[in-house]
């Protein structure tokens, strides 16, 4: 066992309390926990309001994409005396991040695989283009007309790219590999990548494809909206691997039967947290938006498995181990988020110490 965590924990094994835990998530932490130490205890419901008190004694929580770790949620842990939350995930939209200053660490996974996601973000885009989700189906019924496939060239088509950080990057390789003509934006543009940035308006008004690839943030919050919708090329195809809410749902629906959007593939869905990865096959689907979309033959939705790739799971165990060892060893931890607390001056973070 890790030393410098007996000592920290004062000679018992740190224990982490796993929520939202689906079978794929066990092999790889459970490993990794017997060798370095750490007990996970994997629980099947989502953190909330409601089931924060299943952490009680454990001295950190791993959550998912889909727990919510508000300012409640927040006050609650701390007052148990939970250290720290480990997200197993890079986005942190569901956590109030400013209210956990001072009170409770937050880490993360700000990187897996960002190759899982850029990957299966084209995996849509063919499926889509190529009609292979209504050709399978029209085959395993020995079904062999082509009529209604008719797809269009990938080649020489224009891509528009918004947020050209690890998953945007790695997308804008595997297009150029297609020979399709990039344009991107970005608030924060990188430098010398040999990205033709544009603006958010030129993108939309060349681009044949949009692909969202930046964070879910208060001002990326539904910015696929009626407007941009009304501003992009007729018939555009929308990606969203990212989070649900950058794309006003209502809007899409609206821009889909106006046939003002040729299609969307959906890997996030803005309601997905009490939907995605549950079996919900033998009930009546309550959410008439979602339902409506996946009723539509130019709409894939995949159930936020962009980054379900065996290398993505190895390396999320991987790192969420390191931060909780690194952050229990009492130095700072780098994938610490930064709270915002406004010390501009005296910033810890940028010190290389921790944040409180
Ligand atoms: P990243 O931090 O490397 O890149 C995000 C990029 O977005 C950065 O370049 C940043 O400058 C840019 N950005 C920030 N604010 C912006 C704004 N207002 N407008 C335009 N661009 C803006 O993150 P990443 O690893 O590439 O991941 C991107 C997103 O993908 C994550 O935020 C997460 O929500 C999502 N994601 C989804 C899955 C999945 O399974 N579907 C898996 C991992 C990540």
């Amino acid at each position: 066992m890790h030393a410098a965590i007996l000592a920290v924990q004062g000679g018992n094994t740190m224990k982490i309390a796993v929520f939202d835990t689906k079978p794929y998530d066990r092999p790889g932490f459970e490993a990794l926990g017997e060798k370095k130490g750490i007990q996970f205890k994997f629980l099947e419901p989502k953190l909330s309001e409601d089931t924060v008190e299943l952490a009680r004694g454990f001295d950190g929580v791993c959550i998912f994409v889909n727990d919510t770790a508000n300012a409640a949620v927040i006050d609650k842990l701390h007052e148990m005396g939970v250290k720290v939350i480990a997200l197993r995930c890079a986005g942190f939209n569901n956590v109030d991040i400013k209210h956990c200053f001072g009170k409770i660490h937050v880490v993360r996974v700000p990187a897996y695989s960002p190759y899982a996601v850029a990957e299966h973000a084209m995996a849509l885009l063919l499926t889509s283009i190529r009609r292979i989700h209504k050709a399978y189906i029209r085959s395993r019924d020995f079904n062999f007309s082509l009529n209604g496939f008719t797809g269009f060239d990938l080649y020489g088509k224009t891509v528009g790219v918004i947020g050209t950080g690890k998953i945007g990057r790695v997308f804008i390789d595997i297009c150029r590999g297609f020979g399709m003509k990039v344009i991107a934006y970005d608030k924060f543009p990188a430098k010398d990548s040999g990205i033709e940035y544009v603006s958010l308006d030129d993108l939309y008004r060349r681009s044949d494809i949009i692909s969202l690839h930046c964070p879910l943030t208060e001002e990326t919050d539904h910015m696929i909206d009626a407007d941009a919708i009304r501003r992009m090329k007729k018939g555009v195809v929308i990606i969203n691997t990212s989070r649900g809410a950058l794309i006003d749902t209502d809007a899409l629906v609206e821009g889909i039967k106006d046939r003002q959007v040729g299609a969307a593939c959906l890997d996030v869905y803005e309601e997905e947290s009490d939907i995605f990865f549950e079996d919900n096959s033998g009930h009546i689907m309550e959410d008439d938006t979602l339902a409506r979309l996946i009723s539509m033959p130019n709409v894939i939705v995949t159930s936020h498995q962009a980054f379900l790739t065996e290398e993505a799971l190895g390396n999320i165990a991987e790192t969420t181990v390191d931060n909780l060892l690194e952050f229990f060893e009492g130095g700072a931890c780098k994938n610490e988020l930064c709270y915002r607390c406004g010390k501009v001056d005296e910033c810890c973070k940028n010190r290389q110490e921790k944040c409180f």
